[in-house]
């Protein structure tokens, strides 16, 4: 059995390296990882198949369509060193803050820019999956993030953003995280909290939010549901406002655009729900890259 330091320990990067030395052997990772359950040939849907011309790529056997392990996956049309691209991914997964796209070009010798957009794909990757939901005892409190505009203020300022955080309590400690932007459509906070609330909380949890009237017609949903006077909300959610607090400051080093911030909230969020795992979580993003489908760079802002 292995012991607690094994059991926390991350991939090092030894570990890192002696898996994949060179462009090849990534590539023939992503080969295994894509086709780990069989071939299907995404043009006729042939089942079978022969080594195609570029390395690690698959030909149907019928159609002779060629297939390369990038196809079809956020490592589509890949522009540079699929080393590279790993070490991104490595970095994204292992750091406990993440990596500027300036310090990943440092590290890499790659553009700033490259470095960039290959992180926001993977980002994409991070994305809840809603398969986890929050059980026991959560609390959910809705917060804003971003700068105050000029004379504008409250809800109604666009540089500012309404965000609802939920969060899974296991004693004094955060031992799961999720948290939403509420976009600004009149009547529609209701509707967005309630399908955060659904998404993200079982409904027999002990949830705790304060009074506003956004919670009000989630209630039924939720059979342990209270609600608390908000008051100095540090006094009545600790946990919860900590976990926001270290959330906000984590975004304030990042410089991302405000029309990001689901992105972002959704990488601190994959990272924080996967301490747990540290020796696994870069097969798991490794994974989800495949699984993804394409994201191709004009529908990522910024
Ligand atoms: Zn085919």
């Amino acid at each position: 059995m292995q012991n607690m330091e094994q059991r926390f320990k991350s991939m090092s990067i030894f570990d890192f390296q002696r898996k994949f030395p060179d462009a090849d052997s990534c590539l023939s990772h992503l080969a295994a990882l894509k086709w780990s359950e069989g071939y299907s040939c995404p043009k006729c849907g042939h089942g079978s198949s022969c080594q195609g011309s570029s390395p690690h790529s698959r030909q149907c056997s019928r159609c002779r369509y060629v297939e390369s392990p990038t196809a079809g996956t956020l490592f589509h049309k890949l522009k540079f060193d699929p080393l590279k691209a790993f070490w991104i991914v490595y970095f994204l997964a292992t750091n406990k803050k993440g990596s500027s796209s300036s310090e990943l070009a440092r590290k890499l010798e790659l553009g700033q820019k490259t470095c960039w957009r290959f992180k926001r794909k993977v980002m994409k990757a991070m994305k809840s999956s809603g398969n986890y939901l929050i059980t026991g005892t959560a609390e959910v409190d809705e917060t804003v993030f971003g700068q105050q505009e000029e004379g504008v203020c409250g809800r109604e300022n666009a540089k500012k953003k309404l965000v609802v955080v939920g969060i899974e309590k296991k004693g004094k400690s955060v031992s799961r995280l999720y948290a939403r932007v509420i976009p600004h459509i009149p009547h529609a906070d209701a509707a967005c909290l309630g399908g955060f609330m659904k998404d993200h909380i079982d409904p027999t949890a002990k949830v705790t939010t304060d009074q506003w009237t956004g919670y009000g017609p989630v209630a039924k949903d939720f059979a342990n549901i209270v609600h608390i006077p908000s008051g100095k909300k540090g006094d009545n959610f600790p946990e919860l406002h900590r976990a926001i607090m270290m959330l906000k400051g984590w975004l304030r080093g990042m410089h991302h655009h405000v029309e990001d911030l689901q992105d972002y909230l959704d990488e601190y969020c994959y990272r924080f729900n996967r301490n747990f795992m540290k020796e696994r979580i870069f097969d798991n993003l490794m994974l989800r890259m495949i699984k993804a489908p394409p994201c191709p760079i004009k529908n990522i802002s910024g």
